[in-house]
Parts: C-alpha cells; sequence; structure tokens
C-alpha cells in the first residue's frame, strides 16, 4: 500500500470477490469484479436488489468488457449468488469499453433497459459505430501535431481501428435518460444522480444518503487518479479543468460515506482522496510549466510525466494526459501555443 492509500481506509479488507461471485456490501447491494485484458486488470460492478413492473431481480450498474472471461463470469454470478432472478436495469456510469462492453448483451437477453445521460449513450453509440473522428485512425493526424514521429508507435495506433467495437460489440439503440441532480429509485433506496466530466463526456455517480454510499464510477479512485485527456473528436477541449470542477460537487458529502469506485476497493476519506488528487495535479501543472520554459509539444511532455516505458495503448492516454495539463495552463493564460513551421505545436510560457 503506498503512503496516499494509508490516509485511507479499506473496511472490507484485503478479500477481493472471485470471479462469478458477489460480496455484500450492505444487505441488497453487492460486489463483483470482472477481469480486463489491460494492464488496469478489473473492473468492480454493483448489483443491486430491484423491482420494477412486477419483476423482481436485479439493476446493475456497470457491464465489463464483451470477452469470454467476463460473460463466464456473469454466467456464474446469475445462476449461483444472484439466485437466478433476471437483471431488470442495466445503469452505466459511462461509455469507456469496461463499463458499457457488455450493455447490449445484458439487455437483450433480460429485456432490461439501459439508463445513461445522454452525453455517454451518444459517445458509446458513435465508437461503437467507429465513426470517423472517434474511430482508432483519428487519432493519428492529432498525435502528429502533437509530436508523435516514432513511425512504428503511428503504425500500432493506426491498427487499434477496432479497438472500442471489439470490446463493446452492441450497445441497445433506446436508452433512458439519467440527468444531474435526477432521483433513482432502485429497489427502495433513492440514489442521486451527480453528474461529472473530464473523464467522459456525461458520467454519472450515483449518491444514496440513506445508506451512506457513493458509487464514484471512475470519477474518484482510490490507488490511481482518473484518466483526463484531450482527444482528437474535441482538440480544444480542457478537460483536467472539467475535471476539477467536477470534484467540487462532491464537497457537500459525508465524510464517512463509503465510496465504492470502479476499480480498487471500497473505501472511506473520499476528500481525503479528493485531496490528493487535486495536488497530484497541482505537481504535474507544476512540473509542465517549468518544462515549458523552453517550447514543448505534448511528447515533448510525456516521459516528463510518465517516468516509465510505455507501450502504444498506455502513449496514447499519456500523450491525451499530458494535453490535458497543458490545455489547462493554455486556458488559463500561462502558457501559449504556437505551431512551428514543421506543423507541430509546441507550448511556451506566456
Ligand atoms: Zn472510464
Amino acid at each position: 500500500m503506498n503512503p496516499l492509500e494509508a490516509q485511507l481506509s479499506y473496511p472490507f479488507g484485503d478479500a477481493l470477490p472471485a470471479p462469478g461471485a458477489v460480496r455484500e456490501i450492505v444487505p441488497g447491494l453487492g460486489w463483483l469484479r470482472m477481469p480486463l485484458p489491460f494492464a488496469l486488470d478489473h473492473i468492480n460492478l454493483w448489483v443491486l436488489r430491484d423491482e420494477r413492473e412486477g419483476r423482481s431481480g436485479w439493476s446493475v450498474i456497470d457491464c465489463g468488457v464483451a470477452s469470454d472471461a467476463t460473460r463466464a463470469a456473469w454466467e456464474q454470478a446469475l445462476t449461483g449468488p444472484l439466485q437466478g432472478l433476471p437483471v431488470v436495469r442495466v445503469i452505466a456510469t459511462h461509455c469507456h469499453p469496461d463499463h458499457v462492453g457488455l450493455s447490449g448483451w445484458l439487455c437483450a437477453r433480460f429485456g432490461a433497459p439501459f439508463w445513461l445521460t445522454t452525453g455517454e449513450f451518444g459517445f458509446a453509440r458513435m465508437m461503437a459505430a467507429a465513426l470517423p473522428g472517434v474511430d482508432g485512425p483519428s487519432a493519428i493526424p492529432h498525435f502528429e501535431r502533437h509530436g508523435l514521429v516514432d513511425q512504428d508507435m503511428l503504425e500500432q495506433m493506426r491498427s487499434r481501428r477496432n479497438y472500442y467495437p471489439s470490446l463493446v460489440p452492441s450497445v441497445p439503440d433506446a436508452y433512458t435518460r439519467l440527468q444531474d441532480g435526477q432521483h433513482v429509485t432502485i429497489g427502495n433506496t433513492g440514489w442521486r444522480v451527480i453528474t461529472g466530466f473530464g473523464h467522459s463526456p456525461e458520467h454519472a455517480s450515483l449518491y444514496s444518503e440513506a445508506l451512506n454510499i457513493l458509487v464514484s464510477g471512475d470519477m474518484v479512485l482510490p490507488r490511481i487518479s482518473t484518466n483526463v485527456s484531450v482527444f482528437a473528436v474535441e482538440p480544444e477541449g480542457n478537460p483536467l479543468q472539467q475535471y476539477l470542477d467536477s470534484l467540487d460537487k462532491f464537497a457537500g458529502l459525508p465524510d464517512d460515506v463509503l465510496v465504492l469506485p470502479s476499480h480498487g476497493k471500497p473505501f472511506r476519506g473520499l476528500h481525503t482522496r479528493i485531496q490528493q488528487l487535486r495536488e497530484h495535479h497541482v505537481a504535474r501543472l507544476d512540473e509542465v510549466l517549468e518544462a515549458c520554459k523552453t517550447p514543448r509539444s505534448a511528447v515533448d511532455i510525456v516521459p516528463i510525466m510518465f517516468r516509465r516505458q510505455l507501450d502504444a495503448h498506455q502513449l496514447s492516454f499519456a500523450l491525451g494526459e499530458a494535453l490535458a495539463h497543458l490545455h489547462k495552463l493554455w486556458n488559463d493564460g500561462m502558457l501559449k501555443r504556437v505551431t512551428g513551421v514543421d506543423g507541430i505545436i509546441r507550448f511556451q510560457l506566456n
């Protein structure tokens, strides 16, 4: 456990639910942990006892990626700990593949409605269809403009055309809208939607005052910092500012709220963790500003922020993250943006 994590408390200890098992958080709310084929090797899903239109079963929050391993774990959970009861509603916090991958499969199988925000539904549909602008190849000119000249890396990124559709083969073609501040009743418990920005288009976290539980999705994670990236589809975006502003929306929650994050373990210490995340970004912003005493592209910034070897998948996230920090400083008027004769965008002190 790193020193920052030691400032949080993990009421469930180190025991993790095995694939296909469900760990009870409180009566009627269970924790599933599904495998992921990445360095980040798992996602947490939540199941809540529910009754909708006379059908008794489960509302599930997030789905896992479409893989044989995740489908097998779902089968095991559904017939075992979930008592053969149907999924009566699928809720997604946001559009990333680990969250909506099996949404089409689960909704079709149980005739369940799909609940998420309009922003996330739209992006999930766009990316599952690999529309130009959000598909793998669209990232190439974006990264070239920001200094990526390594042809081998570019080739590897080009070949990631089917990255999203391979993990999300189908997204339901209709949805029920979640909106900021909306109250959603699941079983006999009320939950409030808290939208967040910067990580994804319109992320929904869910807070239950009665249970004192926050389903934080990817907006607040105990161990890793949430990815905040500038992507090709929104090249002038300022997602780090949006993310930091969104963290303010959790300020009114009780200090002892139990946080159920999408990655890592359930924890208490929400406000401590948010303060750690703020300090993390302030430190990164200081490093980036210091480096920009001489003009720097986003590619120049990556090794300053990430001091390890990165593969193509990791590099695409690292570049997006470096740009997010550069764009905040640019929007704050600390940096200016200059396009060189080589066509590469560089940032320097204003
Ligand atoms: Zn995410």
